[in-house]
Formats: C-alpha cells, sequence, structure tokens
C-alpha cells in the first residue's frame, strides 16, 4: 500500500491526506503533553478512547444540526474529516471558573459564572497560547465580525448540547475548548466545528463527588488519566468493544 501523506503532526493527533480531495484522516497518537508540552507522556489507550468520544460527541452534534468536520471513523485510531481552513483561535466557554480563568481573576475553582463565557485565545505554541480579545480577532484578520457571530453561535451550542449530554451521566461540563474552520460550498462559506472534542479539551467533573475525569488528572496528577476517559466513555456508552466486558461464549444452533 502506498505511504499517506503526512499533511501535520500536532501534539495529540497526526493528519494524513485523505482518500478523496477534500478529506483528511485524523489519527489520534497515545500521546499527552501539558503546560505548552513541558510535560509529556504516553499514556497507553488514550487515542482510542479519543478517537471513540469525539466521533460520539461530533455525530451528536451533527444530528441536531451543528456542523462539524466528522465523516466517519475509520479504526480505532482514525477518523475521516472534512478539510477545512482553521481559524487561528482556541474557542473556550466556561460554565465553572476553573483553570487560567481562575488564576487570572482569582476565582475559587468551581465557582458557577452568572452564564456561559466565550473566550478566545490565539493558536500559537510559541506564544503560549495568549488570550486575545474580539478587538484583535478583527485588526489581525483572524476573523471577521460575521464569523465571530457564527462562532459564538456554534460554541454556544456545542456547550448546551455537551452540558446536556453530561448532566444526564452526572458529569458537570466546567469548560472546554473547540477549533471553528471554514469550508466553502460553491461562493459560500460556512464554518463547521473541527478538530476533537474529548476529555483533552473539556474539564469535566463528577457531580456528586467532583472528581476530575479530564486532562487535569495528568496535569495535575491525579491518578490514571485511562481510567478517567474509561470512565466517561462507560457512562456514556461509547467504549472501544475490545476494552468491554468479555462475555462468556454462547452455543450457535
Ligand atoms: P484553561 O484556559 O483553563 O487552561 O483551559 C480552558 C479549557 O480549554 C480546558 O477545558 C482545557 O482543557 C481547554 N484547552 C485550553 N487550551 C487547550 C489546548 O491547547 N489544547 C486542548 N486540548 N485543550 C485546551
Amino acid at each position: 500500500m502506498a505511504r499517506r501523506k503526512k499533511i501535520y503532526e500536532g501534539k495529540a493527533k497526526i493528519l494524513y491526506e485523505g482518500p478523496e480531495p477534500g478529506t483528511i484522516v485524523q489519527y489520534f497518537k497515545d500521546d499527552a503533553t501539558a503546560f505548552n508540552a513541558q510535560k509529556k507522556d504516553v499514556i497507553e489507550g488514550k487515542g482510542v478512547l479519543n478517537n471513540r468520544l469525539s466521533e460520539f460527541f461530533m455525530t451528536g452534534l451533527g444530528s441536531i444540526g451543528v456542523p462539524t468536520h466528522f465523516l466517519k471513523r475509520l479504526n480505532m485510531r482514525e477518523q475521516l474529516v472534512r478539510a477545512c481552513e482553521i481559524i487561528p483561535l482556541e474557542i473556550i466557554v466556561r460554565n465553572y471558573a476553573a483553570g487560567t480563568m481562575s488564576k487570572r481573576l482569582g476565582l475559587e475553582e468551581g465557582t458557577a459564572l452568572p452564564r456561559p463565557i466565550v473566550e478566545y485565545c490565539l493558536k500559537d505554541d510559541k506564544l503560549g497560547d495568549p488570550l486575545v480579545s474580539e478587538e484583535h480577532i478583527a485588526a489581525f484578520g483572524w476573523a471577521s465580525q460575521h464569523d465571530m457571530d457564527d462562532i459564538v453561535a456554534l460554541a454556544l451550542r456545542v456547550n448546551d448540547f455537551m452540558s446536556g449530554l453530561m448532566y444526564g451521566v452526572g458529569i458537570k461540563l466546567v469548560d472546554f475548548k473547540i477549533e471553528v474552520g471554514r469550508v466553502y460550498d460553491g461562493d459560500f462559506q460556512r464554518l463547521i466545528v473541527a478538530d476533537e472534542i474529548s476529555p483533552d479539551s473539556c474539564r469535566l467533573w463528577d457531580i456528586e463527588t467532583g472528581q476530575k475525569l479530564d486532562k487535569d488528572v495528568f496535569r495535575q496528577d491525579l491518578g490514571s488519566l485511562s481510567d478517567a476517559y474509561t470512565e466517561v466513555a462507560k457512562r456514556l456508552g461509547v467504549m472501544p468493544k475490545q476494552a468491554t466486558h468479555i462475555s462468556k461464549p454462547t452455543l450457535i444452533n
């Protein structure tokens, strides 16, 4: 088989040219990084779990009419996605204070916010993904005002969907990050949710116990990251077949 052309390798994923023009194969690695890659490890099975979970969230979003890049899952670690022009912003939605917002504003982790708050960071590892305002985004031309209206609407729909889904399995969606890409249908440009949605890019806390079930487990050395992600996958009914309980053999008549 011909070797596929690698388009890009990031911290947690590799992108390859897809089989059809306008498609990309997204490969989920087991690598975990935090603090702008100052902390690194390989967590066996993380890529498989994130591939499944991202498929689950993106498919669910698609079914309620939120456009995403997801086309289909190809295997345990790969999914086929629609190629798009990634807007160079991390779009963060917060329901409760945590992480950098807690530090920046001196808010206790877990403080409920008066309403969901949308923030933007410039995607630039060298600069440590700095927080930017809509003024910066417009002035430097990273996105237009019209794009920003669409981005906020998309982000809030993702928030409502993900919050409800998580609430149903006893998990609080504290915050999350998405990326958005442009696609062109003829002369029309549309924005779609791209990259991934997984416990790598969300903060997820058990509603009863407050236990963290996301990448903070790795960032803060709180235990097994794969156990945390497996717990999320189990509660949502998303588990790779080989990792689920193996039932006894049954006789086929
Ligand atoms: P914070 O700004 O508090 O570090 O992150 C807010 C939310 O966005 C968290 O859920 C965090 O996981 C996510 N997030 C922020 N930056 C990144 C990033 O570079 N990669 C990923 N995967 N998630 C991020």
